[in-house]
């Protein structure tokens, strides 16, 4: 059966707006036998809320067809040997949740030593040795033996520290993803990749990255559908990867021998798609995804 996995950010909508000939694409793949997936380096919301989500704009889908970052990791933590036994999170509940979900003990966000300072520690130009005097005197437990990072919209400086601390210990150092920004409504603001920078420059050691542009989370997808890598031969043209970044989506779609298209209604600049070279050209560039229908015929 063919497979079709969307980027969704961008390629299917943009914020609460619904892109055209999204529905009718959708419509048409599934009625004409092709598994739809959708997958997203995003970390911070479940499968179950991009599930709600897809609902919401009418574009279906359930849990077994949405693959997120967070998914992915948690899944590629499971299969390691030996599994991690003591991960320690800097990210969102969502990644958190999901690597419980295998499983795997995780430890709770209020666990984290440095996570309660005292508000003249905690208050900026009050008393400025007070945070290093406190984070030097917590009782600090035997470090994680993982540490996953992920966007964090509660990053602080006593996160980055024990994380340093258990990577430095010789903890496991996986990233969800290395996304530079983070799109939101009417502007942008910094990625995971940014706070995975920050440790990879505090430990000198390098995260391994599960998202796109890695082939970790397209392999996922791929194991979901009971499609074995690698992808050659004719078996190329049955898998699509639809999505609006050559650095992205384009070169994890080509390190699973997918099929890469291109769409320009996301993020995508016009110089993006004529400097993309090797692994990030496109095999295929649409304007709309009304420009899909043909490649499927
Ligand atoms: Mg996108």
């Amino acid at each position: 059966m063919p497979i079709a996995i969307f980027d969704m950010d961008g390629v299917l909508y943009r914020g609460a707006q619904v892109l055209p000939y999204a529905h009718e694409t959708l419509a048409q793949l599934r009625g004409s036998g092709w598994q739809v997936y959708f997958a997203t380096n995003n970390s911070t919301a479940t499968r179950g809320e991009y599930v709600a989500r897809l609902e919401q704009l009418g574009l279906g889908g359930d849990e077994e067809h949405v693959v997120t970052s967070a998914y992915a990791t948690a899944h590629h933590l499971e299969r390691r040997d030996p599994k991690p036994r003591d991960v320690f999170v800097v990210g969102a509940d969502a990644l958190r949740s999901e690597i419980q979900s295998v499983g795997i003990p995780v430890r709770q966000a209020a666990e984290l030593p440095g996570s309660h300072p005292p508000p003249a520690a905690a208050a900026d130009g009050v008393d400025p040795p007070a945070m290093r005097a406190y984070l030097t005197s917590l009782d600090l437990p035997a470090p994680a033996d993982t540490v996953v990072v992920g966007l964090d919209l509660h990053l602080t400086y006593a996160k980055l520290a024990e994380a340093q601390r258990a990577i430095l210990a010789g903890a496991l150092f996986v990233a969800s993803n290395k996304d530079r920004a983070y799109p939101v409504e009417g502007r942008l603001l910094p990625g995971a990749g940014s706070i995975v920078a920050a440790l990879e420059i505090a430990t000198g050691k390098k995260a391994l990255c599960i998202g796109k542009p890695e082939p970790f989370l397209f392999e996922e997808v791929l194991r979901r559908a009971g499609v074995r890598p690698p992808l050659i031969g004719p078996r190329r043209e049955r898998v699509l990867v639809i999505g609006d970044s050559t650095d992205y989506d384009m070169v994890a779609a080509h390190r699973v021998g997918a099929t890469g298209v291109l769409i320009t209604t996301g993020l995508t600049e016009a110089d993006a798609v004529s400097d993309a070279q090797g692994e990030a050209a496109p095999d295929h560039v649409i304007h709309s995804l009304e420009e899909l229908f043909p490649l499927l015929a």
